[in-house]
Order: structure tokens, then sequence, then C-alpha cells
């Protein structure tokens, strides 16, 4: 097939007939298919089942430090599980805070807090005019739904292919101090799969924000989350605690964490890591949140993976049962797609998902119409604040969840759908 943009109208209006052919075709098979939510698939989730019988057998619930993990105590999360999950995210044992069951409500809660209670002795947000958060995009949608809950106005910040709009983030910052933060997924980012490089780490540690509250909201979610056991093949990220110490700005960064996509997701444990003195403050807060968070859980989990080596062999196997998926999306965007050259995706080699850019105007009518043939993706819009992409271009492809025969099936639908969209918004003189 050649490129659409190459062919003339007659060409295009021959295209769109046999795609509408094949579309009605589709739609009589009545496919049911999901690629909506970064969900791992039944068989990820029985990777973890010795994790429910990792105390049942043994039935001692006293952790190292001689704390009987049934009962009442521990703020900030037994030892075992610091140590596990200081190592995942790289940083003291010492700078983290271990919570529930979720980072999302670690993230909401920073957020909350920073509205009622400031940052550190700064003046409560809710009591400020403005309170202003940049967004790099495309991003998480559950990130800007906390920031839009509070009436945090959200700016996008473009991504690059190694990071966010650098120049943009640092002139916004440095001259706005209602900015108060910014959302990053700084590994194998939701959706786009960039991991950011180390200068742009480097030039977040080195920001010199005009609001003294203001933080870098560091979500490392996919931090070990490599679809390939080959080192060469994964990407590195500098950690950046450390990075905004030897810049001088040790309290500039939270980095948030959680073993949701490692052990079960809505069942696994979050935590929060910062400076000494931002934990300090978040631990006011927390001792009169909770008496503490479920130490069994966090007992469990270290009992399963024994340390940090396990954890990592552990995501390996995530990896072997991933890696046909992604392959069966790409392959079919390949092979379908590639020589209409009409979209452009990732090729990520970690986390969850596929950034798929469709020609602009087209992403909602793609998603529509893939609906309507029974596959569902996350909405059009769901990766900007607010849920409008200002281009109507991107689509997050999540490959997690069905099988990767489904996913050949699921991938088809999509690129149908893509084709046709853009022939019929070509044929009408927007091209
Ligand atoms: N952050 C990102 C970037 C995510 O993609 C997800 C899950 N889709 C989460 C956070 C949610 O994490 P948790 O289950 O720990 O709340």
């Amino acid at each position: 097939m050649a490129a659409f943009q190459t062919l003339n109208r007659d060409e295009l209006l021959k295209i769109k007939d046999e795609l509408e052919k094949e579309y009605e075709k589709i739609k009589g098979l009545g496919i049911k298919l999901d690629m909506s939510r970064g969900k791992p698939g039944k068989d990820q989730l029985d990777l973890s089942m010795g994790m429910v019988d990792a105390l049942a057998s043994d039935h001692s619930f006293v952790g190292e430090q001689g704390i009987d993990c049934r009962n009442y105590g521990v703020l900030d999360g037994i030892v075992e599980a610091k140590r596990l999950l200081s190592e995942m995210i790289e940083c003291p044992i010492d700078n983290i805070i271990i919570y529930g069951n979720s980072s999302l409500n670690v993230m909401y809660d920073t957020v909350a807090r920073s509205m009622t209670h400031g940052v550190m002795g700064s003046t409560p947000w809710c009591k400020l005019d403005k309170v202003k958060f940049l967004c790099p995009v495309p991003g998480y949608d559950r990130h800007f739904a906390i920031t839009e809950f509070f009436g945090i106005e959200m700016i996008n910040i473009p991504m690059n292919e190694d990071g966010p709009d650098m120049n943009m983030v640092e002139k916004l910052v440095s001259e706005d101090d209602s900015i108060k933060g910014i959302w990053c997924i700084p590994k194998y980012g939701n959706p786009t799969g960039i991991t950011y490089s180390d200068a742009v780490v480097k030039r977040f540690a080195r920001l010199k924000p005009a609001a003294k509250d203001f933080r870098i909201y560091w979500d490392n979610a996919y931090t070990i989350h490599h679809l390939y056991d080959e080192e060469d093949k994964q990407d590195h990220l500098i950690e950046i605690l450390a990075e905004c110490e030897k810049a001088g700005n040790p309290d500039m960064v939270f980095k948030f964490c959680s073993t949701s996509k490692v052990t079960f997701p809505g069942s696994g444990i979050a935590a929060i890591s910062a400076s000494k003195a931002n934990l300090e403050f978040i631990k006011k807060q927390l001792t009169v949140q909770t008496i503490g968070h479920d130490k069994l859980n966090q007992l469990r989990h270290y009992r399963f993976f024994g340390n940090f080596d396990g954890m990592k062999e552990h995501m390996k196997k995530h990896a072997a049962l991933l890696r046909p998926k992604f392959a069966a999306v790409l392959t079919t965007l390949d092979r379908e797609l590639k020589d209409a050259d009409i979209a452009s995706w990732t090729n990520p080699v970690g986390g969850y998902f596929i950034s798929l850019n469709v020609h602009n105007g087209c992403a909602k009518d793609v998603v529509q119409m893939c609906k309507d043939a029974g596959l569902v993706l996350t909405n059009a819009g769901a990766t900007y604040p607010y849920g409008k992409d200002p281009y109507d271009s991107n689509i997050r492809i999540a490959p997690s969840f069905p099988t990767p025969e489904e996913l050949k099936d699921a991938a088809h639908v999509l690129c149908v759908c893509v084709k046709l969209a853009t022939v019929n918004k070509m044929l009408t003189g927007e091209k």
C-alpha cells in the first residue's frame, strides 16, 4: 500500500471502499476485546501466588525487629519492606516511608496535604489565588484527575524523545511562583514508554523554581519493569534524589513507587521516597491519619521475594509473558500501517504501554469506530489534562491484559479503523 499522502482522490475513494467492506465484516464478527487499561494478565497474577502462601506456610508473623506484624504499630513500614522498596526505587533506607496498597493514593494524599497544610511550612495552597502544575503530555490520566479534582490549573509540556521539553520547564518554574509541581513518569512512561535521559534528569535536579514549595512528582511506577532481560535492551534512569542533593535542591523531589505491577495491583505495597525533611513533615500528617499500614502485606512481600534479587528475577517472568503481547501489536502496526505512512507509534523496552499518534483530528473517530466494532480503547484525549488532546491524535494502547492471539485481532481492528478514519478525514479536505 502506498503512502496515503501520495494518492489522488480516486485512489483514496477506492481504498475507502475496500476499508469500509473490511470494517463491516469485522463488525459482523461480534468481537469483544479490551486494550484500554494497563492491567496485568491472569498469567502474570499467577506468578505471585506464592505470596498468598508466604505467611500461611510459616506461622511466624514476627519480623526482624521483633514486631508482631499482626498487631498495631510501625507508622512508616517494617524494615524488611523498607529495604526491599528502597532498593527497588534506589534510595537510602532512611529516605523511604512504606504506605498502603496504592501509590496513586500516596500522590493524592501528597497533593491534598499541600492544599490544606502547605509543604514544609509554606502557605496552604487552598489559601492561594492560583496553583498550577506542569503536565508533560501525553501523560497519565489519573495524575491529571488528581490535580483537576483540586482545581489546580494544568499546563501542557510537550514530550521530546528524551523527556519533557526542559527549556519550557526551566523557564516556567523560574518565572511563575504559582507553579507548585510537575507530574513525571521518568521511566518507561505511561503512555510514551520514554525514559528520561541523563541530561534531562540533571536539568530537573538543577531547576531554580520561583516557588519554595515547588516539588517534582517523580512517579517511578515502572522502575524495574523491563521487557527484556539483556541489560543493553533496558533503559537506565539516573537516581534523582541524590542528583537533587548534589545540586543543592535536596527537598525538591517526591518519588513514588509501588509493587502493583510486581505482585498484585490493588494488593501491593506503595512507598514515597524524599529528603528526611520532607519525610518528617509528611509523618506529622501520617501519624494522625493511621496507626500503621498493612504490615502483614509488607511481611509477605518480603518473605516471597527474600531480597531485591528475588524481585528482579520475578520481573523477568513478567517480561517473558509481556514480550509476545507487545510483539503481537507492534508487528501488526508495522505490517498494516507503516507503508500508508499515516501514524507513528512507540516501540518501548519497558512499562505497559504503546503510544500511537494518528493523523491530527482522527483519534476520537478511531476510538469510536473501534468501540462500535467491539474493541475498547482508552478514551481519546485521556492522555491530556482535562481529557483534551489539542491535536486529537494520541491513543494509548495497553497490551498487557488480552492474550497474544486476541491482541493480533485487536491490533488488526485498530489498524483498519486508523486507515478508514484517516481516509475519511483526507477526503473531506482536511489533509
Ligand atoms: N502511576 C502510573 C504511571 C501508573 O501507570 C499506574 C497504574 N496504571 C499507577 C501509578 C497506579 O499505581 P498504584 O497501583 O500503585 O496506585
